[in-house]
């Protein structure tokens, strides 16, 4: 489904992410973890396209990102930085906006798009305040709604950049429910998370960033390995694939930075 092969990204100049090799199997489930700043919110932006490549290659669904168009096929919830905070939206609203990619231009929603966005409203168990503005939700009920937007899609691989920081526990088991239905009918998930909570027993693998790097690529792991991981010292660390340049290289410069 993802297949990115000596990745690397850099944003004003500055080297972000560096020979990043992550490919992601149809219907799996991989937890993407690190700490804060390690890149796990540019990789996601890379991996949806929404952020360039300095350097390497990415197919999504086996086509080269170039030649790719078929971007109803991704679903994507970004991190959340007050979601729909001021906007006067309805719930409904905003899932059905997670719609338009399947809509003709201008064409009014079908009864295919209604269904899609009821059964979304569903998943998430929103369908009883579907009609109330999204800014009278709490925070975990509006990251509920967002993915339900992506839901309404039909993705089949879906991005999730880290939808239970903040969220408390009864909505996080809400989202783990959801996203378990949703992998149990065969979408391929990618996670993005801190702390993995309620959504552990669902991980097919983990992905741990440091500093722009993939430095673990495994089985799961518990939080206190992530720790020990994000801080070099685990001894059980599978680098899989390290293709930083070995020659002076702009994307170098970053070497031995502190962390944020
Ligand atoms: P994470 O999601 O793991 O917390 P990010 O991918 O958000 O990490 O950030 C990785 C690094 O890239 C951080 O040092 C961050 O400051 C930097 N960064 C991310 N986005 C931007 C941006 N838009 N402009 C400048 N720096 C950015
Ligand atoms: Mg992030």
């Amino acid at each position: 489904m993802v297949e990115l092969s000596n990745g690397a990204v850099a944003i004003t100049g500055r080297p972000i992410l560096r020979g990043i090799d992550l490919t992601v199997r149809s219907g799996e489930f991989v937890a993407l973890m690190g700490a804060n700043g390690s890149g796990k919110s540019t990789l996601v932006r890379a991996l949806t396209g929404l952020r360039p490549l300095a350097s390497g290659s990415l197919s999504l669904f086996g086509t080269p990102l170039a030649d790719f168009h078929d971007w109803r096929r991704i679903g994507f919830v970004p991190q959340r930085g007050g979601a729909g905070s001021g906007v006067p939206a309805s719930v409904w609203e905003v899932v059905a906006s997670g719609r338009l990619t399947h809509r003709r231009l201008m064409r009014p929603l079908g009864r295919r798009d209604r269904a899609a966005i009821s059964e979304a409203l569903e998943v998430v168990g929103l369908a009883h305040r579907a009609r109330e503005g999204v800014s009278t939700l709490s925070g975990g009920q509006q990251q509920r709604v967002l993915i339900a937007r992506a839901l309404a899609g039909e993705p089949e691989l879906f991005f999730l950049d880290e939808p239970t920081a903040g969220v408390d526990l009864p909505n996080q088991q809400v989202l783990a429910d959801s996203l378990e239905t949703l992998s149990e009918r065969g979408s391929t998930i990618v996670l993005v998370a801190h702390e993995l909570g309620p959504m552990a027993p669902l991980i097919d693998r983990a992905v741990v960033m440091r500093d722009g790097r993939v430095a673990y690529d495994g089985p799961p792991l518990t939080s206190h390995e992530v720790y020990e991981t994000d801080h070099g010292h685990h001894h059980a660390v599978h680098v899989r694939h390290d293709h930083a340049p070995h020659v002076s290289s702009p994307l170098d410069s970053r070497e031995g930075m502190a962390h944020e």
